[in-house]
């Protein structure tokens, strides 16, 4: 059963194809530049043969077609039937979604609810479900919700401490985000080192440009760092992460700023970007820290210290925990920063391998085989659990 898998931005259309039944990935590629000049698609067939085409792509519907096309002219289906059923990854589904759902109206209705939580992505998203609607009109469409998975956060733990109103009025509360991966990583941690899912505590660590972390009890999150929107949490690539909410009043009368422009700052020029002055991208901070930058290390330093501060702090709202493990770009590929904070962690019983740790994004136990808490590194796959779901809810129809 061949699934589409689609993640749509403002100016992009990420997609790959999976074979459901064998989980292999046919295809997989992105447009980019849709509606704006020099708009292109790479495209990476099953050969591993990768190609870009350039071409005008005026918007999602073009961009579609343009996929479409692209994957049977190439040979990798042969018509347009042979895709049993189209996956979208949702960011926001507000407290609409406890689960992925099969597409109708009232769910595009509950999407277009959630766009004033989610702005720059769930209108973005809308645009892709029409264009597959509009193109593939008998296909049937299944919405995977990045908050879904944090929707078992208990009330005690998703209350800001504020007005009571502003959850009732305007929904103000902790969503969490990156779910998908969560909720992936979680259930292959627990089957990769034989636990019992059911019965587990487990703290993921998906640290990536974006960062988020969560404590997940007998398979369901009771907590995650993400809050109202991804701002929240861990120092992130360019997102401040936690921070005391007066700054930006303080910022406000300082700089001359309104409080969009400083969102903007803390979202876009904060976080190890900010504190460093050189990037966002932790290879560059490791670079310039081995040649002495001071800042580059404060940034790594200060990431690090978050990611402690939090598995901490999870530890206590989980009463203990069994696994700890580690996903995304820098969980899966930095081993000195994995290493920074493991080593923070020996109270905890943990002990960490260093010739296991140099691992690089394959799944590996990392800790040694005496640790009380078992470590790993499990690359996670959002698009494996979008075609999952979109499978299993399809298989029901
Ligand atoms: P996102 O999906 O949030 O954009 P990713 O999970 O793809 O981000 O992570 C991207 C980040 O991973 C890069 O910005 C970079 O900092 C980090 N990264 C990737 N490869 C490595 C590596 N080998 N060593 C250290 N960091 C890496």
């Amino acid at each position: 059963m061949n699934i589409l898998v689609i993640n749509c931005g403002s100016s992009s259309l990420k997609f790959q194809l999976i074979d459901a039944n064998t989980e292999k990935l046919l295809a997989s590629g992105i447009c980019d530049r849709i509606g704006i000049e020099g708009s292109v698609l790479q495209y990476k067939g099953k050969d591993g043969v990768k190609k870009t085409q350039e071409s005008r792509i005026l918007n999602h519907s073009e961009a579609i077609s343009l996929v479409l096309k692209t994957l049977t002219d190439s040979g990798t289906i042969s018509a347009l039937d042979e895709i049993a059923a189209v996956g979208h990854r949702i960011v926001h589904g507000g407290e609409y979604f406890k689960e992925s759902v099969l597409i109708d109206d009232e769910v595009i209705k509950n999407i277009n609810d959630c766009s004033a939580l989610a702005p720059l992505h769930n209108p973005a998203h809308l645009m892709g479900i029409r264009a597959c609607r509009e193109i593939m009109p008998k296909t049937p469409m299944v919405a995977v919700f990045d908050t879904a998975f944090h929707q078992s956060i208990p009330p005690k733990a998703f209350m800001y401490g504020v007005p009571y109103e502003w959850y009732e009025k305007h929904k103000v509360r902790k969503y969490g985000f990156h779910g998908t991966s969560h909720k992936y990583v979680s259930q292959r941690t627990a089957e990769f080192l034989g636990l019992d899912l059911q019965n587990s505590k487990i703290i993921v660590c998906h640290l990536g440009n974006g960062s988020s972390i969560s404590a997940i009890k007998n398979g369901k999150c009771i907590d995650t760092s993400m809050g109202l929107t991804p701002l929240e949490g861990l120092i992130m690539g360019t997102r401040s992460g936690d921070l005391d909410p007066a700054i930006l009043d303080y910022i406000a009368d300082r700089e001359g700023l309104n409080t969009k422009a400083i969102v903007n700052i803390l979202n876009k020029k904060s976080g190890v970007l900010g504190i460093s002055g050189i990037s966002s991208d932790f290879r560059d901070l490791l670079d310039a820290d081995l040649k002495g930058n001071a800042r580059a290390k404060l940034a790594r330093a200060a990431f690090a210290y978050r990611v402690v501060k939090y598995i901490g702090s999870f530890c206590a709202v989980l009463i203990g925990v069994d696994a700890i493990s580690f996903c995304a770009g820098v969980g899966e590929n930095a081993q000195f920063i994995r290493g920074m904070i493991v080593e923070h962690l020996d109270f905890l019983g943990v002990k960490l391998d260093n010739e296991a740790n140099k691992v690089c994004g394959k799944e590996a136990i990392i800790s040694t085989s005496d640790s009380k808490v078992k470590v790993c590194v499990v690359p996670t796959n959002e698009e494996l659990v979008i075609a999952r779901d979109t499978k299993a809810i399809v298989e029901r129809l």
